[in-house]
């Protein structure tokens, strides 16, 4: 049998069996694999890095897509940075935006994941309010003169391609991006494995945000098996409403998601009391 080995940490590596290979190439920018495994589906990986799976990928994409949107409650405007496969907007698609623009550096992500993992994004790229650019993220929020409700950072990590998604300044450029009432949401790596990670974003985005909160999802196949999000805004209350007002806002979803719910928006942002230090006060 052959084994993906993903080794992220000196003493700590997670293995999964490539029952088959499905695609393995190197595009301009990264290092592709997509294989097959009996238990979780297919699977991306994007140098040596899991990104997805077909059986918990749902978990990620609803957690980085329907809080910010919940929270603000009204977006028309959405901006996806990365997210080359579609899921992030898939999610989004289920609220009633305007238009959901989705700046992915590299095409080939695009177009090997429509291919292998059509079921991860459905039919989301066709949808016509999907406007789909190939291009360098921070280009596009330099270049821009559009204004977003809502910012989602759907990146791989600080290396590589990914690596200029996580500075204060492209935070900074963002900020400027978003309408009044605008959020961000940032994907901020494994806590438990990379705490540093999580803290450069927190510190990072409050230079441009008063109001800075990590919240967790769990997703098995992340090294570590919680994944860590950080939202931002004008307020920290305005990213976990409520519950009335989330369940009021729900109808929209209502049957439409596997893992998100008002009660589990609520929940992410409770914090065990060693990642408090990251829960950024106004
Ligand atoms: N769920 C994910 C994870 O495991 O971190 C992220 C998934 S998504 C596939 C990440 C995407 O971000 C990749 O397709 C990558 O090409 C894209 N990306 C990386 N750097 C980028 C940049 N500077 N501008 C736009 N997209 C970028």
């Amino acid at each position: 049998m052959n084994w993906f080995q993903e080794k992220l940490y000196e003493h700590h590596k997670q293995m999964l069996s490539m029952d088959s290979v499905l695609y393995h190439w190197r595009t301009e920018f990264q290092d592709v694999l997509i294989f097959e495994n009996a238990t979780f589906g297919k699977v991306l990986v994007l140098d040596g890095i899991l990104q997805l799976t077909e059986r918990d990928n749902h978990i990620y994409h609803e957690m980085i897509a329907h809080v910010p949107l919940m929270a603000h409650g009204s977006a028309r405007d959405v901006l996806i940075i990365g997210g080359g496969d579609g899921g992030t907007l898939k999610e989004v698609l289920k609220h009633p935006v305007e238009r959901a623009t989705l700046v992915e550096i590299d095409g080939e992500v695009i177009d090997l994941s429509r291919r292998f993992l059509p079921d991860v994004s459905s039919g989301a790229f066709d949808d016509p309010r999907a406007n789909v650019l190939v291009m360098d993220g921070t280009r596009y929020i330099a270049e821009t003169e559009d204004r977003f409700d809502v910012i989602i950072i759907d990146s791989t990590d600080p290396m590589g391609p990914g690596e200029p998604l996580f500075t204060a300044d492209f935070y900074k450029a963002c900020r400027r991006r978003l309408r009044p009432g605008g959020m961000i949401v940032v994907q901020s790596g494994a806590p438990f494995f990379q705490p540093g990670e999580l803290e450069m974003v927190c510190q990072r985005l409050s230079g441009s945000f008063p109001g800075v909160r990590p919240y967790l999802a769990p997703v098995p196949t992340y090294a570590g098996g919680m994944l860590a999000l950080v939202a931002a805004a004008e307020s920290r209350d305005a990213l976990r409403p409520p519950i009335d007002a989330l369940r009021e806002r729900f109808g929209v979803l209502q049957g439409r998601t596997r893992y998100y719910s008002p009660e589990v928006h609520r929940a992410a942002f409770a914090l065990a009391p060693s990642y408090e230090p990251f829960s950024l006060r106004e």
